[in-house]
């Protein structure tokens, strides 16, 4: 028998049986009260997940075409000052070098900010500045709450990428001064990979581009969205809507502040395992940054080959991620997002123990049962 595999890795998150379920009905008209009422849910959660009282829309298709959408709609053919320090930082900046002028601002991969750079970018008139909250390449948290009083001291506008922070972490787009705040819907949120959720300030609303994307043009999913019932502009990927709908409604019934609380609670549990195997956690955090509450990165130890290593834990039934890029075959990560709790990270971090010995290294403690005791 073929045996489902447990996602344990930084997106796609397993999906709880309600979600999957709200996706396998007869089809309905996406003009209709129904459909309206679904996406009213979403709405309703996810404006508290963001932190925000602003305009929020859904669009059929991933967390990056959320990402294009913001930069497409605010920043085409402006100054637009990109904070990088990971993969998806990058590609933030990949995606305004094609709308703006585009300046990345480069920390090695998992190191702090530069943010002596980001206030000389703004002085010199950058007019939009991108963030990624939480860069889940290598499991570092940025810090936006910073970021969003530099744009505000200088009138620019902060897109900020909270697709592995919102729904797991705390997020207040509206107190940092987020004017585009952007989620995925296979990530913290876990329901099916295939919507991305983009919130628009009023001031962000003011500034869009009169020249905007036909598909991702924000002003349309906006007025779409503003009318009875609730509706998008072209024919949205219904059952996803539907499976995102009862992801909401699981949102809501945890309550997000014992959500947030659970995924920090596995994040510390993973980062105490890690310690007592005598591993390091990749990111190098200060006084402004902090390791990730949704993923955990660490760094292998030599010797350890990290196909053998994820094809052992694999084998016993868990996936979870390596590195991405140059970090390939130099780190692991360890998602613990969305729906998944201390069974999930219990059993993720024994197989990893395992697995670490096979592959010929001595853990110097047992990491499970410190885990255990952050989580029992
Ligand atoms: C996963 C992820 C994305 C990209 O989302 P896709 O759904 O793969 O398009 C963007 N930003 C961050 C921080 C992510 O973790």
């Amino acid at each position: 028998m073929e045996k489902e595999l447990l996602l344990m890795m930084p997106g796609p998150v397993p999906i709880p049986e309600r979600v999957r379920l709200a996706m396998s009905r007869q089809a309905i008209n996406h003009r209709s009260a129904e459909f309206g009422a679904a996406y009213a849910d979403c709405v309703r959660v996810l404006k508290t997940a963001f932190g925000t009282t602003n305009d929020l829309v859904v669009i059929s298709g991933s967390g990056t075409a959320g990402m294009e959408a913001a930069i497409a709609n605010v920043a085409r053919d402006k100054k637009i000052a990109c904070l990088v320090n990971g993969k998806f930082g990058e590609r933030l900046y990949k995606i305004s070098q094609r709308y703006g002028q585009a300046t990345e601002i480069k920390s090695e991969w998992g190191t702090p900010l530069n943010l002596d750079a980001l206030r000389a970018q703004l002085e010199a008139g950058a007019q939009v500045v991108t963030l990624i909250h939480n860069e889940t390449s290598v499991g570092i948290k940025n810090p936006a709450e910073e970021v969003g009083r530099l744009c505000r001291k200088h009138d620019a506008l902060f897109l900020m990428d909270g697709i592995t922070s919102i729904g797991g972490d705390t997020v207040e787009a509206d107190k940092w001064g987020v004017d585009i705040a952007i989620t995925g819907s296979q990530k913290c949120l876990a329901a099916p990979a295939g919507l991305a959720m983009v919130s628009v300030s009023s001031r962000a609303c003011e500034r869009m581009t009169k020249n905007p994307p036909f598909y991702l043009d924000l002003a349309a999913y906006r007025k779409s969205a503003s009318g009875t019932p609730m509706e998008t502009p072209y024919t949205p990927a219904v059952p996803l809507f539907l499976a995102l709908r009862e992801a909401c409604l699981l949102i809501d019934e945890e309550g997000l502040p014992a959500r947030i609380a659970r995924h920090q609670k596995m994040a510390k549990a993973v980062q105490a395992a890690a310690k007592e195997w005598g591993l390091s956690l990749f990111p190098k955090i200060d006084a402004l940054h902090n390791y990730s509450s949704t993923v955990t990165a660490m760094e292998y130890p030599a010797g350890v080959k990290d196909d053998d290593m994820r094809g052992i834990v694999k084998k016993m039934g868990i996936v979870i991620a390596g590195g991405q890029d140059h970090l390939k075959g130099k780190i692991f990560r360890i998602g613990s997002m969305g729906a998944v709790s201390a069974p999930e990270i219990l059993a993720t971090l024994a197989a990893t123990q395992h697995a670490l010995k096979k592959c010929g290294y001595t853990p110097k403690g047992c990491g499970v049962g410190a885990a255990a005791e952050v989580l029992g």
